[in-house]
């Protein structure tokens, strides 16, 4: 059985730190706001981030995560745990299926907005790698070399190829490193000659025996694990797993995607279907946390622009 909600002027979906500063920005602007959140956000998967602005000693991503769920509470907001389970337009306003976290299947509850705002994020797809949370909280195995390549600086660094660019990250890592080894995934190499002569130039090791899996050691190093039985140890392992974008409740209505189904965006963060915004990972672009909180920023701005305005009623009785 659904039940139906009063209109919110905008519907967040996603409470990571784009869903969640969108959520901050709106609630300063006044808006009633509903922010739903399944709870995987990718902040939760950082040991410790060294590159996000501000935090000179860094900040572990769990500690950001809450610290901006406290500022939306500052200002009357509140993140409602469960997930959006389908997303469409009736008479011009959004309708969405949320189940509550924990709830039945019976629990659906129908929330209605104006607008409607996606921060949903990505899926990280790819390699097996043993006890793979554990590894990334102890730093051996890596997702993202644009986050924390300095904090790798002059380990032995083990790069998978990548489904679309190859060698493009291994090179990316001789910034950090003398120490790089390439590791191919299949048994029909993916490398040109034109490649093979950039890694050469590059001293960037390559591997050609398919990668077969990877396990730790007693101090939770990575070793790689090849088709010719060979063993490679390394201090540090980036498998570029790829992602997949979240994206399916708006293509679902007709938003433009691109590769890896990610949505394509506007500089305001509208997608193509009008009142439906998008930012941070799910959208074209750098995933990055600053790159979502900025994007935050400029959706809920326009977004407030948009809508019709929030005309604050006079006090009560006159401000002393
Ligand atoms: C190991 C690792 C280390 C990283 N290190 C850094 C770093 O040092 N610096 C940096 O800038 N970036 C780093 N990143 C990247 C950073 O985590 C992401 O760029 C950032 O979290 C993106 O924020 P987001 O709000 O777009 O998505 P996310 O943080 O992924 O949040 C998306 C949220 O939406 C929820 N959701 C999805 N679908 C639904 C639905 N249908 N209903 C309800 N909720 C839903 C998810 O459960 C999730 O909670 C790292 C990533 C990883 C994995």
């Amino acid at each position: 059985m659904t039940t139906p909600s009063p209109a919110y002027d905008t519907l967040v979906v996603g409470g990571g730190p784009g869903g969640l500063t969108a959520a901050i920005y709106l609630r300063r602007f006044t808006r009633n706001v509903a922010l739903v959140d399944k709870g995987h956000s990718r902040l939760r998967l950082i040991p410790v981030s060294h590159n996000y602005p501000g935090f000179p000693e860094g900040v572990p991503g769990p500690t950001l995560l809450a610290n901006l769920a406290v500022q939306l509470e500052r200002y009357g907001g509140s993140v409602l745990p469960g997930e959006i389970l389908d997303l469409r337009i009736e008479d011009g306003m959004f309708v969405a299926d949320c189940l509550p976290e924990g709830g039945p299947a019976d629990a659906v509850t129908q929330l209605r907005a104006h607008t409607v705002l996606l921060a949903t994020g990505v899926a990280d797809v790819g390699l097996p790698v043993e006890s793979w949370r554990e590894a990334i909280a102890f730093g051996s195995l890596r997702l993202c070399p644009v986050c924390d390549g300095f904090d790798v600086l002059d380990k032995r660094i083990a790069v998978a190829t990548g489904e679309t660019n190859p060698i493009g990250h291994a090179l990316f890592m001789r910034t950090f490193s003398s120490d790089v080894t390439l590791f191919e995934r299949g048994p029909a190499s993916m490398l040109d000659d034109d490649a093979r002569r950039s890694l050469a130039a590059a001293g960037v090791k390559l591997v050609e025996s398919p990668l077969l899996s990877v396990t730790l050691d007693a101090a939770m190093k990575p070793v790689l694990h090849t088709a010719d039985g060979a063993e490679h140890p390394a201090d540090v392992f980036y498998p570029m797993l790829g992602e997949k974008a979240r994206s399916g409740l708006a293509a679902r209505l007709g938003a433009a995607t691109a590769q890896c189904e990610e949505l394509v965006v506007d500089v305001h963060g509208a997608t193509s279907v009008p009142g439906l915004y998008a930012i941070g990972d799910v959208t074209v672009g750098l995933n990055q946390i600053a790159v979502a909180t900025g994007q935050a920023a400029r959706a809920a701005t326009h977004i407030h622009n948009r809508l019709p305005p929030a005309l604050r009623a006079a006090p009560s009785r006159p401000p002393a």
